[in-house]
């Protein structure tokens, strides 16, 4: 039985008294034993976060790594110094690192080796362009996103991998796919686990929904088959939303 997850990407936002504030909001609120909760606070908040919420089962989780294990890479951050904070799960590859900070596949391939090497647990982020849905090429973009970066991994690495499917028209844009589309994307996915793995593996992996979810539309876009739950961003800047996704399933 795969894990319900929702995890919330705060990107650049939250000082050091907006993260005690929304974590503490966040901790008042009952949280369903079922559901996996994540928080992702920059990278200057996460001992403070592990700290606020070491009561509580919520995972902190960082935004990014660095491929290397140390060296000279002026301002990056690697799998062994998260660890020495706690820190033991990462996001890696997320539309906008790929775009802004122009990560490429086999950048965010050689991240998720150092990540699981380091024993870290990773949620893999992919998902195709406005103009590649339009040209009716998502499948095949998202075939090679996972084929250059999880398709080689051996077996047993897959348990310390979550994906999450983010289609990037539908990041901070208020648009989303819609439930159904969402659902075929995930079932695709699993597919490809099944003709490059097996069946278990498929079925063990949680593929999350990320873009634009939000109280209103988590209910049904959670309610696929494939869909084990949610990467949020906007809405889980607001205890009150993000507490009304994690509850939508
Ligand atoms: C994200 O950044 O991963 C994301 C899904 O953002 P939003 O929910 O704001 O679209």
């Amino acid at each position: 039985m795969r894990d319900k997850i929702v995890a919330g990407n705060w990107k650049m936002n939250n000082n050091q008294f907006q993260t005690k504030e929304l974590l503490n909001s966040i901790k008042s609120f009952e949280i369903p034993n079922d559901v996996r909760v994540m928080v992702a606070p920059a990278f200057t908040q996460l001992s403070q976060s592990n700290e606020i919420l070491s009561n509580t089962s919520i995972t902190v989780v960082a935004q990014n790594i660095n491929a290397a294990v140390s060296g000279a890479y002026t301002g990056e951050i690697s799998a062994d110094m998260l660890k020495g904070i706690e820190v033991t799960t990462t996001l890696i590859g997320h539309s906008e690192r790929r775009a802004i900070f122009r990560e490429t596949d086999s950048i965010i391939k050689e991240k998720v080796k150092a990540a699981l090497d380091a024993d870290m647990e990773v949620i893999f982020c992919f998902g195709e362009q406005l103009a590649d849905r339009k040209s009716n090429n998502h499948f095949k973009v998202v075939a090679r996103q996972l084929e250059t970066a999880l398709f080689d991994l051996p077996e047993t690495q897959w348990k310390r991998i979550i994906l999450a499917y983010e289609p990037v028209w539908a990041i901070g844009t208020g648009e989303t796919a819609s439930p159904k589309q969402a659902q075929e994307m995930h079932k695709y996915i699993r597919n490809l686990i099944i003709e490059n793995y097996n069946q278990k593996i498929a079925e063990d992996v949680a593929i999350l929904y990320g873009g634009s979810v939000k109280p209103n539309n988590a209910r049904e876009i959670f309610s696929g088959k494939d869909v084990d739950g949610g990467l949020i961003g906007g809405a889980s800047l607001k205890a009150a939303d993000f507490i009304e996704i994690v509850s939508s399933f």
